[in-house]
């Protein structure tokens, strides 16, 4: 049988009919959560709790997203979210920050009740920080009464994804560079600190050198919005769509050599911190001999936001 032709456009529709199934979850527990050393905002490395929330899925369908594989079809009832919350932190460590991550948009009250939000900010009490993400469409006056009931700071993450407009028009995430500008600034004028998604290769880039020269723009693009800390995601393959677009030659699966460019460009910016996403990225590396000091290297380069010597490598001739 003929393959179909990849669509010009990717919608709601047909971003969906590609996808596989999804996890079975149960809204009473988050479906996975975990403590990791960060470099905070104070520049003090500090234990921070990510809490992966079991909600109903985001409304918009990026392309490139496989975040829907761990959501529900229909929207938790009232409490499910802190209840959830609750049993991270009665089995977790103390530390300075939460994250919140919803796999959406925190302010979509279909994926967290608004009802919910004063008992998560009690729940959040604790945390000097407290982060949690959010479409940049989605950004207004509702996230204010969220921040007036934490005693924390708030801080919102938002994926701009990639700067370049024409690549961001087809990744059907229904957002302009602008709406981001837009939203970054609505929330530093309300001292609220933004957190970046930016991607390295997203879909529709055309080589893997442009996927470097864009992921270091679109970085300075969201530090001039007033993002404060940048976090580069490798773009995966995985959800149905990117592997249909990989197949037509329109995504390059980045190399962990890529990222230590972006980050070797990137850090000598001194009012942001940028992390390179590390979660999987033994994926990411071509060489197994420098595999491993590489990773090491960018952990290196998270933790001090300094730039740390290049590995050379004798098996790839990797600098
Ligand atoms: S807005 Fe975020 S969570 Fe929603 S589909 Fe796009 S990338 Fe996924
Ligand atoms: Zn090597």
């Amino acid at each position: 049988m003929p393959s179909r032709p990849i669509p010009t456009q990717f919608d709601n529709r047909n971003v969906v009919e590609l996808r596989g199934p999804k996890a079975t979850l149960n809204e009473m527990e988050p479906y996975e959560f975990l403590v990791e050393k960060e470099l905070l905002s104070d520049s003090q490395t500090g234990d921070s709790i990510t809490v992966f929330l079991t909600n109903r899925e985001c409304g918009f369908k990026c392309v490139m997203c496989d975040l829907w594989k761990n959501t529900l079809d229909e929207s938790v009832n009232r409490g499910s979210i802190p209840f959830q919350i609750r049993q991270v932190l009665e089995k977790s460590t103390a530390a300075k920050q939460i994250k919140l991550y919803n796999s959406g948009s925190f302010f979509d009250s279909k994926s967290i009740p608004a009802e919910d939000h004063a008992e998560i900010a009690s729940l959040c009490d604790p945390f000097e920080n407290v982060v949690v993400e959010n479409h940049p469409k989605l950004v207004d006056e509702r996230v204010l009464g969220f921040r007036d009931r934490l005693k924390g700071k708030l801080e919102v993450a938002m994926g701009l994804e990639t700067a370049n407009e024409a690549v961001l028009a087809r990744l059907n995430k229904q957002m302009t560079a602008d709406d981001f500008k837009r939203a970054a600034g609505f929330l530093r004028e309300c001292d609220i600190a933004v957190r970046t998604f930016v991607l390295l290769n997203p879909p529709f880039m055309s080589s893997g050198e442009d996927g470097i020269e864009w992921a270091i723009k679109s970085i300075e693009f969201a530090v001039k919005a007033g993002s404060g800390c940048v976090a580069v995601i490798p773009t995966r393959a995985g959800n149905g769509a990117m592997e249909v677009i990989e197949k037509e030659g329109l995504y390059t699966k980045p190399e962990i050599r890529s990222i230590e460019r972006v980050m070797d460009a990137v850090l000598p910016i001194e009012e942001v911190r940028v992390f390179s996403d590390l979660w999987e990225m033994r994926k990411f590396a071509k060489c197994e001999a420098c595999a491993d000091q590489r990773i090491s290297r960018l952990e290196r380069m998270n933790f001090t936001q300094m730039p740390s010597e290049k590995i050379g490598c004798g098996e790839c001739g990797g600098e």
